[in-house]
């Protein structure tokens, strides 16, 4: 009763934890915060020192004591402790000028479709003892085909990719459930690690995963490009130890990453073969979408296209599908969770 009263002015919340970026949205507000998955923790105290982008900051150039990890990469329960805290902080972020004596929050929280009823468990009991009242799970594809507005509801075929940091989900979504789906722990940081090992093997240069990422970003594909691009990257010689600038090219950074493409385009085959007879047929009317910060990648729509011979799209805002379809979620819930949420638990008091 007292829950019921107060509840409309409790701040619920939408979660995309995501391996790279954790967004959180406010009913009634959107995305108000937006940050990497990343802590930084002082290893001789325990103590957590800085989350998000602080901490992102920190990569690579701390002292041995500081350890900054992304606690949702490795998927191991000891990092959940970390995923909590880091979970806790944002909330406290969001609720700090609540007052005290409304409900806690309705959180309704995006998860790979591939995790086990452990995992699953762990980001439960992450939320609540971060401060949720009630926690809605919903399978990251699907709230990122709600949040491009796909019919998700009709008994038709939507398919969608969401290529995040840590892993790539593939769905066929149709009447409300996934049909069809693949989890692969591949996406954007392999890209990166490609990056770097390319640049040590064949260019004797040696870089961080920073400068990897923004490599990617700036000359990345995944397709040949109508204008090749070439820029310049800053790293260690191999050779001398000593700070070297090399020029490098678009074509040399598609081909380190192309593998690593490759395994993500045989996974979209194989979820698409996977797919009933009927829902494939509805294919050939629709887009297959992609969504997730790997869908930035210069031509990656091109070259799934031209893989699976049917059209594809990157959806509007690829890098807050997510975190908007949960938001979506949280607005309707009471006429959606019997549909999109896969499980749920309410705190017992
Ligand atoms: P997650 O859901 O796992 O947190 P995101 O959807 O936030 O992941 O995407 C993060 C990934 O997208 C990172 O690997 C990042 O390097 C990559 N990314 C972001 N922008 C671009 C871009 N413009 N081109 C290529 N990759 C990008
Ligand atoms: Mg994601």
């Amino acid at each position: 009763m007292f829950n019921k009263f107060f509840g409309i002015f409790s701040k619920d919340i939408g979660i995309d934890l995501g391996t790279a970026n954790t967004l959180v949205y406010v009913r009634g507000k959107g995305i108000v915060i937006n940050e990497p998955s990343i802590v930084a923790i002082n290893n001789k105290t325990g103590t957590v020192l800085a989350i998000g982008e602080e901490a992102k900051k920190m990569v690579g150039r701390t002292p041995g004591y500081i350890v900054v990890t992304k606690p949702l990469v490795s998927g191991v329960v000891s990092d959940f402790e970390v995923t909590e805290q880091m979970l806790k902080y944002f909330f406290d972020r969001v609720h700090s000028e609540t007052l005290s004596f409304l409900p806690r929050p309705r959180v309704v929280v995006g998860v790979p479709s591939g995790v086990t009823e452990v995992e699953k468990r762990a980001v439960e009991d992450a939320a609540y003892n971060a401060g949720a009242r009630e926690v809605y799970l919903i399978e990251e594809p699907m709230a990122a085909a709600v949040g491009a507005r796909l019919p998700v509801q009709e008994a038709a075929a939507n398919v969608i990719i969401d290529i995040g940091g840590g892993s790539t989900e593939i769905a066929v979504i149709s009447m409300g459930g996934v049909v069809a789906a693949r989890s692969l722990r591949l996406a954007g940081d392999k890209f990166n690690e490609d990056i770097i090992r390319y640049l040590r093997e064949e260019r004797n240069l040696l870089i961080g995963e920073a400068t990897a990422e923004n490599v990617k970003i700036r000359l990345g594909s995944a397709y040949p490009l109508e204008e090749e691009l070439s820029g310049e990257i800053k790293g260690r010689d191999m050779l001398s130890g000593l700070p070297k600038e090399i020029t490098i090219t678009s074509e040399e950074i598609r081909k380190a990453i192309s593998r690593s493409v490759r395994t993500i385009l045989a996974d979209i085959k194989s979820t698409i073969e996977e797919t009933p007879p009927e829902l494939i047929a509805d294919l050939l009317n629709r887009s297959v979408y992609v969504s997730g910060g790997g869908s930035l990648l210069r031509g990656i729509d091109q070259l799934i296209s031209h893989e699976i011979k049917l059209p594809v799209k990157v959806v509007d805002d690829p890098l807050t599908a997510v975190a908007r379809g949960c938001g979506f979620v949280l607005e309707h819930l009471d006429k959606l969770k019997e549909v999109l949420v896969v499980t749920s638990k309410e705190a017992y008091w």
